[in-house]
């Protein structure tokens, strides 16, 4: 009898690790490999291996594509690396791991994409998707591999998946029921080409839905808005500037949601707890998402008057002196920047600079005019950033050469009603291992300046 073929799952992370033993345990022959040496439990071994399949590393895995019928990317790599590229040359079907967990899940998924406020939005989600009498789980670009997280749930079930535009690239079955896009910006440029391509790999999350199936869309967005030109799902809108006949829009300072002749007043938006108007944005596309799965109002603004907020995220750290610090360091981004300077009335001290993405500064910069007091530079990218801050005519520019001066100087310069703002508006990797190591870094010192 001939060897049964391979599925070949590439790197083996956490993800990529959990999607082999998902695959193993619904009867694929695995063959897991890893770039570099890398040791792996025993008891996981055990399970690859009782399945007939085969973990190698660093070997030339080329040998082993002939065998392969099915290619697996782990969420970490790029669909453009060699060996990514190699398996398409040699005609294998290559898919990412959100694929695998659209062909084998069963249950109710909600899908949630966008440039900015994933994480926050898809939190809010699985907070009120865990009032119904129902098993949920939330992952994807959150948590674990989605094939994971989605074990154990049934068909009755809900999932509620956070999808990054790369991970969206891979897939070709998925169709949730109820699917979410934020808003689309410029970002991850270097690794899609044009804005074109990537609108299309965020337009994924909804090319299979059907009737049946809702998409929410952000109606103040125009590429966002645009989607329901080629949507066959029923659309709702979401919008923060203008009241809509049909969709969950501000009214009077209220979240309102206005469906089939029906018009509810979820709660006022200052009873949310996390503030600015990008949050309110994600509120709005929350209780979309939540009121078509079912959840029922009351429980939606218990969830919305209670949520905290993601580590992070325009977090609120201490106030010393009258003097209040907040940590946002997901801000990897112009746009992102934009959002949190817009959250406060003024008076702000900004800590921005980091990796240096390339992105257009222009609208940051006047921005970063008229709302703060002092801009403190750091960083690959403070050249750059200077240079752009003195064209829009920013006043008091200080360019500072490590994190811990930055964090020192907007000390020595914050008097209340001042903020002090970590919102670089760049990546953490010159200086970090990542957003959140570079967050939490900034909290200890911040709370050592405390003492
Ligand atoms: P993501 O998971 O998409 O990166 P997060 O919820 O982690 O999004 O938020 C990351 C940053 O993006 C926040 O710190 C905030 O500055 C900004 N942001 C959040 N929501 C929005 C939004 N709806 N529109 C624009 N920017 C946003």
């Amino acid at each position: 009898m001939p060897q049964e073929k391979y599925v070949f799952v590439y790197g083996a992370g956490i993800s990529g690790c959990g999607v082999a033993e998902v695959l193993t345990k619904n009867g694929q022959r695995v063959l897991l490999y890893n770039d570099s040496e890398k040791a792996l439990p025993q008891e996981f071994l055990d399970v690859l291996y009782s399945g007939n399949g085969q973990y190698i590393c660093g070997k030339k895995a080329e040998d082993y594509l002939q065998q392969t019928e099915l290619f697996v990317v782990s969420p970490g790599i790029s669909m453009r690396s060699t060996l990514v590229q190699e398996a398409i040359a040699a005609g294998i079907e290559v898919i990412g791991e959100v694929e695998v967990a659209a062909r084998l899940y069963k249950g109710k998924l909600i899908a949630i994409t966008g440039t900015n406020g994933k994480t926050t939005t898809t939190t809010l989600v699985g907070e009120m998707i865990k009032t119904l009498p129902v098993k949920t789980a939330v992952g994807g670009n959150i948590g674990q591999a989605l094939s994971v997280e989605m074990q154990g749930l049934g068909k009755d079930d809900w999932l509620v998946a956070e999808l990054s535009s790369f991970q969206l690239e891979g897939v070709t079955s998925l169709k949730p029921n109820i699917a979410a896009i934020l808003n689309v910006t410029p970002d991850h440029l270097d690794r899609h080409g044009t804005m074109e391509d990537y609108a299309k790999a965020k337009a994924n999350i909804f090319a299979r839905q059907t009737a049946e199936d809702y998409l929410i869309l952000n109606i103040d967005d125009k590429i966002v808005a645009d989607f329901a030109k080629t949507a066959k799902s029923t659309v709702c809108y979401i919008s923060r500037k203008k009241q809509l006949e049909q969709g969950v829009f501000l009214a009077d300072g209220n979240f309102v949601l206005a469906w089939n002749g029906e018009r509810k007043i979820i709660c006022p938006v200052k009873e949310m707890k996390i503030f600015g108007a990008h949050n309110e944005e994600n509120a709005l596309v929350a209780i979309a998402c939540a009121f078509f799965a079912g959840v029922d109002e009351e429980k939606i603004r218990a969830v919305l008057t209670s949520f905290e907020g993601v580590e992070h995220r325009l977090e609120y750290v201490t106030t010393i002196d009258g003097v209040a610090y907040y940590n946002d360091s997901k801000a990897t981004n112009p746009d992102s920047t934009i959002k949190a300077l817009e959250s406060f009335e003024g008076h702000i001290i900004l800590l921005a600079g980091g990796r240096d993405k390339k992105t257009d500064l222009k609208d940051m910069m006047s921005l970063i005019k008229a709302k703060t007091d002092d801009l403190i530079l750091m960083g690959e990218a403070k050249k750059r950033f200077l240079q752009a801050a003195e064209t829009a005519g920013v006043q008091n520019i200080h360019v500072v050469d490590t994190f811990d001066d930055a964090v020192m100087l907007a000390h020595s310069l914050a008097r209340a009603p001042q903020v002090v703002l970590l919102s670089p508006a760049c990546s953490s990797f010159d200086m970090f291992e990542n957003f959140p190591h570079r967050g939490r870094y900034f909290k200890e010192l911040v709370r050592k300046l405390e003492k």
